[in-house]
């Protein structure tokens, strides 16, 4: 069976790097027109900076990308499509990147991904995540060309922000387990080696986590490098699979019963305590984990109400019928959700 894979070609992470994008630039042989994309917030913080001190030979045009929908994302495709730039720049949270991604495929050209906040692992996957879309998951695109994870940048943003990705990489743990399901009773194709650098991000963040929870440069590089190896499981995969299984699911449901309560990073985590228990494994160090990170572990930390996760958990199993998990087709009944989220202190004396 053939399997093609599509990776970026460089990765400049450290304190400072951001500065080097010009540099960069010139590297992958880029001429022409430049465009950020960007937020209003990114863009005084962030970008005005870069493009007077590290884009001042290049003629950049800015684009800002309000939210994260395709309505806004097909608006910046539209515009790059007139403004005809020969390379994008992706400058921000996981919102403009999402945008930048999407509107990248449109037009057809390459982008750089200069995450601001380690959040998730989007910052340097092939998958857009755009609210609006039939579905509420992702859609593929194409990795960046390159990423520029600058560690100065990432210990400026909010500390709740850039621990959230912490939750993300912990996710690996129930996802790969579930994608091993899928491969065995499915017959899907699962591949052995993205899914193992998709667990060792995962355990990584284990390991590290007091570094971590520390929020310093050197912390957040440790957790900067798990996202983008579990961005490269991603393109290894050809599909969110090794980073993403029944507690994203969890995760998405809770989007649609709660409006997008809490940060992806943060309901991901905890839907991993929970998906953990059901696999059989051993919950209670990702709790504790979680805990050191001062990542939520309960409904009330997570700011929903506890009908609501347990509502997220009956119907988590039809939020992507193609993805089999240990939900299994017929998904959680309220009972069972509700003795899950007892048992692992979701809700209850401990909640
Ligand atoms: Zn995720």
């Amino acid at each position: 069976m053939k399997h093609s894979i599509d990776l970026f070609k460089k990765v400049v992470i450290g304190y400072g790097v951001r500065w080097e994008l010009g540099n960069l630039i010139r590297e992958l042989g880029v001429r022409g027109k430049l465009a950020v994309v960007t937020g209003p917030r990114v863009r005084r913080l962030v970008v005005e900076q870069l493009i007077e001190r590290a884009l001042r030979e290049f003629d950049v045009d800015v684009f800002e990308a309000e939210e994260p929908t395709v309505e806004v994302a097909e608006g910046v495709a539209d515009l790059l499509g007139s403004a005809r730039p020969s390379l994008i720049v992706a400058v921000g949270g996981g919102k403009s990147i999402d945008v930048a991604k999407y509107a990248s495929m449109k037009v057809g050209v390459h982008y750089i991904s200069l995450p601001t906040v380690t959040s998730h692992d989007g910052i340097a996957s092939p998958f857009a995540s755009l609210k609006g879309m039939e579905t509420v998951y992702s859609v593929k695109t194409s990795p960046p060309i390159a990423v520029l994870a600058d560690t100065e940048v990432f210990a400026s943003a909010p500390r709740r922000l850039a621990l959230a990705g912490a939750g993300d990489l912990i996710s690996k743990i129930t996802a790969v387990r579930d994608w091993r399901l899928a491969h065995r009773l499915k017959g899907e194709y699962y591949g052995d080696y993205a899914a193992s650098l998709a667990l060792m991000s995962a355990k990584h963040v284990l390991a590290f986590s007091k570094a971590i929870a520390r929020g310093t440069p050197d912390g957040l590089r440790i957790l900067a490098e798990g996202l983008i190896s579990s961005s490269t499981a991603i393109c290894i995969a050809g599909s969110t699979r090794p980073a993403s299984g029944s507690e994203h699911l969890f995760s998405h449901a809770l989007d649609v019963v709660a409006n997008y309560p809490a940060l992806h990073g943060e309901q991901v985590g905890l839907g991993t305590v929970i998906m953990g228990y059901i696999h059989g494994i051993n919950w209670r160090k990702i709790r504790r984990t979680l805990k050191k990170l001062r990542l939520p572990t309960t409904a009330r930390e997570l700011g929903v109400k506890e009908d609501h996760v347990i509502e997220a958990l009956t119907i988590a199993h039809r939020i992507r019928p193609d993805r089999y998990t240990i939900l299994g087709e017929s998904g959680l009944t309220r009972d069972a959700a509700e003795e899950v989220v007892l048992k692992t202190g979701v809700v209850g004396d401990d909640g």
